[in-house]
């Protein structure tokens, strides 16, 4: 069992000066309780802690780090741009135009991008991008899905009445919540009942197009291109949020997995390598309203900073080099089935959803399809799972509602090693 000795001091000092000790809520294992880890150095697929523990990492950051941590040519292309170019310069940088053709020849519907510097940023701008190009107020979302802390997306379903939302954060005023309505995800019947009662008022639905942020759910077959119909018959923007699953369970993103093309894609995680980095882009009509070429308003005093697109493009450059996908997939296939089969040797019928490298093990029996059924899920248990697993050394995202990352730097006897700790785990959370 690994001593957090020093990392339970720090965290005590840390919420001294820091709402929560942390600066991002999941951090700070309240769902699975305990003491987080605070993390001194990551390489490859290894994480150490500040008290000398190791740990074999599935977070991978979040999402970002689809070839491990501390890339050899990451770094020293970051290494690079420090010694010769400098972090930042407020003027445009021949690097901007660059990572912007790749993106728009890596991902099937960027005709244009406009970088920023996280996911949220990406979302935000997105949807008034929508709302300028339509000159509609209301956007669609599916319960479940995440698309960062702007307000607009603040918004749970409000109890009964199917089209009020309520917000989901004091500070979220009712405007706004007003203006966000709440699907369900994989229920074509629950947006078009929504679209039908805001007739032509509707600017934009966006969807996580591999849900990764209430666990791991796909896209049932059908469903996206049902929507794209939707969008199309209605004249609203469909708006693919692939800040995770982009370039992460493909490389052109679930666009190119599912063969459906949205309007606008927001984009982060692996595009900033581990840096802070993101992006919206899509069909050149609506980008040309983005200023200073259009009137919808956006901007960013470190965006296309040349470190932060350092990393992105060369973490593109790796991905295209190297193809890692067969091998993730190869590798992904090896751990579910390893789960499975201790599954099936503890006679549990726990589910498990996975696309590409991309996982989650919720604790219910129920197919999870939604919101509603991934919240069958037992988080006690889980939490019990969770901390028998990094007392073996694995350390997984601290929720149950969140998704379990494969690296190219896992090796064979990694996942040995994790499938041996599973079962052990499987154990401990059924006492
Ligand atoms: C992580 C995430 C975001 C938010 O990105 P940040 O960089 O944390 O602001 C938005 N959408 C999805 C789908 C995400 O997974």
């Amino acid at each position: 069992m690994p001593q957090l000795t020093k990392s339970a001091e720090l965290f005590e000092k840390a919420k001294k000066f820091i709402p929560g000790g942390v600066n991002s809520p999941v951090r700070a294992f309240k769902s699975v309780g305990g003491t987080p880890v605070y993390m001194a150095k990551g390489s490859g697929a290894y994480l150490t802690d500040v008290d000398g523990n190791t740990y074999l990492d599935y977070v991978g950051s979040w999402g970002p780090f689809i070839l491990g941590s501390m890339h050899p040519r990451i770094t020293a292309a970051l290494e690079y741009t420090l010694k010769n170019i400098g972090t930042s310069f407020g003027t445009p940088i021949e690097m901007e135009i660059e990572i912007a053709e790749l993106l728009c020849k890596i991902v099937p519907s960027l005709e244009m991008v406009r970088m920023v510097n996280s996911g949220t940023e990406a979302t935000m701008s997105a949807v008034r991008l929508a709302r300028g190009y339509t000159g509609r107020d209301k956007i669609i979302k599916f319960e479940g899905c995440y698309h960062g802390h702007g307000d607009s997306f603040l918004i749970k379903a409000g109890s009964g009445a199917l089209t009020l939302g309520a917000p989901d954060s004091p500070g979220v005023t009712k405007g706004t919540a007003m203006d966000t309505l709440n699907a369900t995800y994989n229920d074509i019947d629950s947006v078009k009942l929504l679209v039908n009662e805001n007739k032509g008022q509707i600017a934009a639905i966006i969807i996580e197009p591999v849900a990764g942020n209430t666990g791991v759910i796909p896209a049932k077959p059908g469903f996206l291109a049902a929507l794209r119909e939707l969008c199309d018959q209605e004249g609203i923007v469909l708006i693919f949020d692939e800040v995770m699953c982009g370039f992460r369970v493909a490389l052109g993103g679930a666009q190119s997995l599912y063969g459906v093309t949205p309007d606008l894609t927001t984009m982060g995680k692996i595009i900033g390598g581990g840096l802070p980095v993101g992006a919206f882009g899509g069909k050149r009509e609506i980008m040309e309203r983005v200023a200073p070429l259009g009137d919808v308003y956006q901007a960013g005093t470190l965006s296309g900073n040349p470190l932060a697109l350092t990393a992105g493009l060369e973490t593109l450059k790796i991905l295209i080099d190297e193809n890692p996908y067969p091998e993730l997939e190869r590798k992904a296939v090896i751990l579910e089935a390893g789960f499975s089969d201790n599954l099936k040797k503890l006679g549990l019928n726990y589910v498990q959803n996975r696309v590409g490298s991309m996982s989650c093990l919720f604790f219910t029996e129920t197919p999870v399809v939604d919101y509603t059924t991934a919240v069958t899920a037992d988080t006690k248990k889980h939490g019990k799972y969770f901390h028998s697993m990094l007392d073996q050394g694995i350390y997984l995202a601290p929720s149950q509602f969140e998704a379990m990352f494969i690296s190219f730097m896992h090796t064979d006897e990694d996942l040995e090693k994790t499938i041996k700790a599973n079962y052990n785990a499987l154990v401990a959370s059924g006492k």
